[in-house]
């Protein structure tokens, strides 16, 4: 066997925990690929991972839990932004796994809870509001405080973006080549960058040639190029694989950040308005909205060629959706 092939098989039998629905739906979105004008336009469903409504970082947890409880690990920590979709779907992978889950998050303790919030309270993650911007000072004292106590935290890095995490999204990729192997461009939110190198080092291991387009939702593409080379060569490294992944190749579009992170624009509200209007899916404020927003900008700007097959992988986030008082005009 190839290296590559090996370093696939690798990936196929890490130990892992069932988390997720799998695999997710690839649907046809007809409507908005007429109104958009575009030959073939695809949604890859991954907001119905199913776990807590689900989202991208359901299949990066299906290892990360594996390696905590193969660590002996009785809790697990992590951190995010206020309605952190990662946080959500942490704590609820932790109820099903019997661990305790702590979760720091940036800002201060809102009055009332709604949104990715509210579910973290409901699925019993313990709640610790840090008001620096950088949560890392925060989860390592609350770290050093569990582990006085006698508790084996583990923590997981933020946006589920390690090693083990971020191979969940190379085999997410053979998930859909086996749906449809015809495709020339996947478009994806990008952040902590695990999804976007996930799916770069699946490309190289499968000998998949399309284009993989990141639309930044709030870092510049000359800080994250550089960052998901880095990633992909670890995790590929992890596998026995060379590696040998450079910046260049990876496509990053940084001209959509609007307002910064989270600060939800006509871009986005437009994104969700039309592909809920057209399709019947709803997007979320924070990621898809601004993905799916860029998407349908560089298709009217000819950036991005009509004949070409592609795909949005939607990550999730719906119910951020009720925690955006904007949207409601
Ligand atoms: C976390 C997240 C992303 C970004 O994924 P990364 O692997 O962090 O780049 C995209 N969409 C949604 C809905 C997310 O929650």
């Amino acid at each position: 066997m190839s290296k590559a092939l090996d370093a696939m098989a690798e990936i196929a039998n890490l130990p892992r925990v069932r988390l997720a629905c799998l695999p997710t739906p690839l649907q046809p979105l007809a409507t908005l690929a007429k109104d958009a004008g575009v030959e073939e336009l695809w949604i890859k469903r991954d907001d119905l991972t199913g776990l807590a409504f689900g989202g991208n970082k359901t299949r990066k947890l299906e290892f990360i839990i594996a390696e905590a409880l193969a660590s002996g690990a009785d809790s697990i920590i992590t951190v995010g932004a206020l309605q952190s979709n990662h946080c959500r779907q942490t704590a609820a992978a932790a109820a099903r796994t019997g661990l305790a889950c702590t979760l720091v998050l940036t800002g201060e303790a809102p009055d009332t809870l709604s949104g990715n919030l509210l579910l973290d309270r409901l699925l019993d993650a313990e709640l610790v509001f840090s008001p620096e911007t950088d949560p890392h000072m925060a989860l390592r004292q609350v770290v050093r405080d569990m582990s006085q106590r006698g508790q084996k935290p583990f923590v997981v890095p933020y946006g589920g973006t390690s090693p083990a995490g971020m191979v969940s999204y190379s085999l997410a990729l053979r998930e859909l080549l086996e749906q449809n192997p015809k495709i020339d461009r996947i478009v994806i939110a990008t952040s902590s960058g695990g999804t976007q190198a996930g799916l770069v080092l699946g490309a190289k291991l499968l000998g998949f040639v399309g284009k993989i387009t990141g639309i930044s939702v709030d870092r510049s593409a000359a800080f994250l190029r550089p960052l998901l080379a880095d990633l992909a060569n670890q995790a590929a490294l992890g596998m026995g694989h060379p590696g040998g992944f450079e910046p260049s190749r990876f496509e990053v579009v940084d001209r959509y950040l609007g307002g910064g992170y989270a600060v939800v624009g006509e871009l986005e509200i437009n994104a969700i308005q039309r592909v809920a209007k057209k399709e019947g899916i709803l997007l979320d404020p924070v990621y898809t909205a601004r993905a799916a927003g860029g998407l349908l900008d560089m298709i009217e700007r000819g950036e991005i060629p009509a004949e070409e097959r592609i795909v949005f992988w939607h990550t999730g986030g719906t119910p951020a959706l009720f925690a955006y008082p904007p949207l409601e005009s």
